[in-house]
């Protein structure tokens, strides 16, 4: 059975500038006909841009009568954060099918999400589609107050760059009970918060999801790695998903 991913072309229909540092596609046509979401309320898909062969990933915010739609954070420099800021609507990407991560317990009383501009999208979808008392944290130079709703603590980035999340993340006053803990944002980071959570607060993996979605590095990436064949292979191999994701990391920086 061959392991690549499905792929779909699809046009850009409207692109709709939501905010100084977010920028909204609409995907479209008939090359997504075959599309179809996972109903993981953080599924993303890998995005090739025209002229190009290397993917970034993208939360996708919505799938709905045939339109896919994925907020692109633009950023200082990057293949897609160019692309995206230029007039695309028109042309033709490439997309892969989705993969999901977010694996709340049948029994969790609540949740939490956190996470920066980049977790943005999958934090709103997850919490329009998740039904317990969920409580978040955003860390985003914009104002994006009607993009997410409910208990949302606002944060500023503390300097252009940076981020204080690790420390949100440490002086959470946790709720009683079994939860689930979801968060997104800057690999190295991430990598020391699921260090906090496994010894700190000895959280079981099940009880957390901790993803590294970008890497503040000086230059564009090198190259990007697909989460999805490491997701099943290590899902195949019955690896937690703390354990998948610190493999991505990995696989990201060899
Ligand atoms: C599962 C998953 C879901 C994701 N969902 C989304 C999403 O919905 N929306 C979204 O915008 N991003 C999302 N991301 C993050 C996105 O894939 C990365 O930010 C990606 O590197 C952006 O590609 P680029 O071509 O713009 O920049 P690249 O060419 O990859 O990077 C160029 C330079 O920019 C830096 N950089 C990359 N991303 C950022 C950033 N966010 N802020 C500051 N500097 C950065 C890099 O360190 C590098 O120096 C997701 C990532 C994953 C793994």
């Amino acid at each position: 059975m061959s392991t690549r991913a499905q792929q779909y072309d699809a046009q850009v229909l409207r692109r709709e500038q939501l905010s100084a540092h977010l920028v909204r596609l609409v995907l479209g046509g008939p090359g997504l006909g075959g599309f179809a979401s996972t109903g993981i309320p953080d599924e993303w898909v890998g995005l090739v841009v025209p002229g190009q062969f290397q993917s970034r990933y993208y939360t996708v915010r919505s799938w709905s009568s045939g339109e896919l739609v994925l907020d692109v954070v633009v950023h200082e420099v990057g293949l897609v954060t160019e692309w995206a800021q230029l007039d695309v609507v028109g042309q033709t990407v490439t997309i892969t099918e989705p993969k999901g991560s977010f694996a709340m317990p049948d029994g969790a009383a609540w949740l939490l999400l956190v996470g920066d501009l980049t977790a943005m999208p999958a934090m709103a979808r997850i919490a329009s589609e998740v039904d317990v008392p969920t409580r978040i944290w955003a860390e985003v130079p914009d104002d994006l107050a009607t993009y997410l709703s409910g208990d949302v603590t606002w944060l500023s980035p503390p300097a252009v760059g940076q981020s204080a999340l690790a420390q949100v993340v440490e002086s959470i006053d946790w709720p009683a009970g079994d939860g689930y803990f979801w968060m997104a944002g800057e690999s190295a980071q991430m990598r020391a918060i699921r260090k906090h959570l496994m010894r700190d607060r000895r959280l079981p993996s099940t009880a957390y999801d901790v993803m590294g979605y970008w890497r503040g590095v000086a230059q564009r990436q090198p190259r990007a790695v697909d989460p999805g064949p490491i997701w099943r292979a290590g899902k195949a191999a019955g690896r937690s998903d703390e354990e998948i994701w610190a493999e991505y990391d990995e696989a990201r920086e060899s």
